[in-house]
């Protein structure tokens, strides 16, 4: 049986950071990926760099089949890149599936061939899988696909259907619409995107549906079929028939066939690794990080879950779970839609004594350069304390402004700052003056 100082399962964001950081400091370091094919994880191969690709591809009016191939290049050439730092680093790579045998020992296997390998320190970084609500026919339904199948299909569906109104349905009815699809979304709750400000969810619709998209809102999704080569959908009212059918219903811990049941390691009752503060499981000295241990699901999180193993492997940080601020977000549709700490319900409900204020995009300078006046800010203060509770921000640009507004909130620098801020001009950023300007 082989021995390392660390071994990681998994090429996610959180585990490769690690592997090649505790080799660079003299340690020996193992990795064990599945697939050569997602190499550098999830995010790089099928998540947040080919989707964010292809939308951008589909805004400078490339064709399917060009922002197809454009991405196949550029996950290409990031995979690529990831291997070599990984190998470059000195770290052992193996391409084969992880199974442990027991708490510190793991099986790694190809095709009939399988190996023991053991560490001091092993790190579960499996990612999540996509779920499958229990819905009639829509595992044996052709052409239906998750969000990884749909980002291989070879031609363009006319019609796409979409089971799911969260971020991955929404930048995939946004990209497929902008390619020229009709999409139709069918999103369960009465509105699309969870717990965004409402006025903002609803300025988002429509957008989307300005460009082509239609909702069915409540809809309680009962059967999926094939007839001929078409996808039916039934719901309680109607049966809707696509080309494609994409479901985007959220993503679940990867822990299945990890051989989890050979050691005691602990679940939380929703099938996530149970770790504590510092990323650890219950059982000392192997960690979880990044999706499969049940945290919010991106690829800054799981970095950050580097940040703790790090430390704390290490002995250089106290970092942990405990400590981290405040997590922004942003959904990749026409113009982005970013969000920051409280909505203004969410500080309402916690019964803070607080003040909100919108600015329509349509009133900032930078918009009139874009040719773009589509969007709205939208921030909420402590009244007493000045501290920013949070923001939306919708709007071109959205992506990276939010991440100013994050740093403000985790240093407790309170909104006047931003008010009388100098800014560049003219800048998307620049606004955050006036919407600061109570
Ligand atoms: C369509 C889509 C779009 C997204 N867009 C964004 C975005 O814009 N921004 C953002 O921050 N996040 C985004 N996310 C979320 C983000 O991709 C994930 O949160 C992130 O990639 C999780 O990384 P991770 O570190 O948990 O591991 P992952 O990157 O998921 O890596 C897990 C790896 O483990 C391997 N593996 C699994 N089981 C085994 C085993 N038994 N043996 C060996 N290897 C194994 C897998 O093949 C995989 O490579 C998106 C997700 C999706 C699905």
């Amino acid at each position: 049986m082989k021995t390392y100082d660390l071994l990681v399962i998994g090429f996610g964001k959180a585990g490769k950071t690690l592997a090649a950081k505790m080799s660079g400091l003299g340690k020996k370091v193992a990795l064990v990926e599945k697939d050569a094919q997602m190499y550098g994880g999830t995010c790089i191969n099928v998540a947040c760099i080919p989707t964010k690709t292809l939308i951008h591809a589909a805004e400078e009016n490339l064709s399917f089949a060009q922002a197809m191939a454009l991405k196949d290049t550029v996950t290409a050439r990031l995979r690529q890149k990831n291997q070599a730092a990984l190998t470059g680093a000195g770290v052992d790579l193996y391409t084969a599936k992880a199974k442990f045998i027991s708490n510190k020992v793991v099986e790694i296997s190809v095709g009939d061939e399988r190996e023991q390998l053991s560490a001091d320190v092993i790190v579960i970084n499996t990612g999540a899988v996509s779920n499958h609500l229990p819905i009639e026919g829509l595992a044996e339904s052709r052409h239906v696909y998750d969000s990884t199948g749909i980002q291989q299909l070879e031609s363009q569906p006319e019609r796409l259907g979409i089971i799911g109104g969260g971020n991955i349905g929404l930048e995939f009815a946004s990209l497929y619409a902008n390619l020229g699809s009709q999409v139709t979304v069918l999103e369960n709750s009465p509105m699309i995107l969870g717990r965004a400000d409402e006025a903002v969810a609803q300025l988002a619709k429509s957008y989307l549906e300005e460009d082509g998209v239609r909702f069915v809102l409540a809809a309680q999704v009962e059967k999926v079929s094939n007839q001929g080569d078409a996808v039916l959908v039934k719901t309680s009212d109607q049966t809707y028939e696509f080309d494609a059918l994409l479901y985007a219903t959220g993503r679940k811990p990867n822990v299945e066939d990890l051989g989890l049941e050979n050691t005691d390691i602990q679940l939380t009752e929703r099938g996530a690794i149970q770790v504590d503060d510092f990323c650890e499981t219950s059982v000392k000295n192997v960690y979880a990080v990044g999706d499969v241990h049940g945290g919010l699901q991106f690829t800054y999180t799981s970095l950050d879950d580097f940040r703790i193993v790090f430390g704390k492997l290490t002995g250089k940080g106290h970092y942990s779970l405990k400590e981290r601020r405040n997590v922004p977000n942003t959904v990749f549709i026409n113009p982005p839609l970013s969000q920051v700490g409280l909505t203004e319900k969410e500080a309402q409900a916690a019964g803070l004594p607080y003040q909100s204020k919108e600015l329509p995009v349509a009133n900032m300078p930078r918009a009139h350069v874009n040719n773009d006046l589509r969007g709205l800010y939208k921030v909420v203060v402590h009244s007493e304390t000045k501290e920013i509770l949070g923001a939306t921000l919708f709007g071109q640009a959205s992506q990276e402004n939010i991440n100013l507004i994050k740093m403000a909130m985790d240093n407790k620098i309170p909104y006047t700052y931003l008010k009388n801020q100098i800014f560049t001009h003219p800048t998307m950023a620049e606004n955050l003056n006036d919407v600061f300007n109570f």
